[in-house]
């Protein structure tokens, strides 16, 4: 039986580089798959429908509301974001892990109903980087970029309900560190409890020891 791939949920403030740490860590890491998430938001320059988001029209996402087609969803910065179900589950059940890049609103609800899994709050190296990241980022309007540097503050207060916090002053470094947790989290012993009972039985582990591909 494959075991089952762990649910990643990645949260942080916006300019804090969440979405370059995941690209880096999906190009290295081919046991891990990134949900695609819907969204009512006007796609930036550059965006690609269903490579970066699914965008969608708001009553095309109500339609995935209604039909119970969202692992959750939140209204970010006065659009609405989801994650579908399907896809996430599918990969899990393959034995992939599955990372989500979504706000703290999302990440909670994700967290009541799957409790096992791994929640990582990335954070700035300082306020001032973080202005700095999303002035040069260049793809929002100066009303958008306030919008989001008033939201930092009520942002940061729920990094404390994630399990680990990254720094990101150095993507490679950050990327590294959720490399390590992603390795440790495959060894807790919840994860890893068919192993013992395979040693009792066959008097070895197995062929599939921790999980680890
Ligand atoms: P952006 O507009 O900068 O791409 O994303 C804005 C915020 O929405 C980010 O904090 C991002 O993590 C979050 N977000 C993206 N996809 C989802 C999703 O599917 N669900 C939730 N709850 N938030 C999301």
């Amino acid at each position: 039986m494959t075991q089952q791939g762990i649910l990643i949920v990645v949260s942080g403030p916006s300019g804090a580089g969440k979405g370059t740490i995941c690209q880096e860590l999906l190009s290295s890491n081919p046991n891990l798959k990134y949900s695609i998430s819907a969204t009512t938001r006007q796609p930036r320059t550059g965006e690609v429908n269903g490579r970066n988001y699914l965008f969608v029209t708001k009553d095309r996402f109500k339609g995935m509301i209604e039909n119970d087609e969202l692992l959750e969803w939140a209204e970010v910065y006065g659009n609405f974001y989801g994650t579908p179900r399907q896809y996430v589950l599918e990969q899990l059940n393959k034995g992939y892990d599955v990372v989500l890049e979504i706000d703290t609103q999302g990440a909670m609800k994700v967290k009541e109903k799957s409790p096992a899994g791994v929640f990582i709050y990335i954070l700035p190296p300082s306020l001032d980087e973080l202005a700095d990241r999303i002035h040069k980022r260049g793809t929002d309007s100066l009303e958008v970029i306030k919008n989001r540097l008033q939201c930092v503050n009520g942002e940061l207060a729920q990094a404390h309900n994630y399990h680990y916090i990254v720094t990101n002053d150095q993507v490679p470094a950050a990327v590294e560190k959720i490399e390590s947790i992603i390795v440790a989290e495959k060894l807790r012993t919840v994860r890893n409890t068919v192993l013992i009972d395979n040693l009792y039985r066959t008097g070895s582990v197995g062929n599939e020891t921790n999980a680890i591909k």
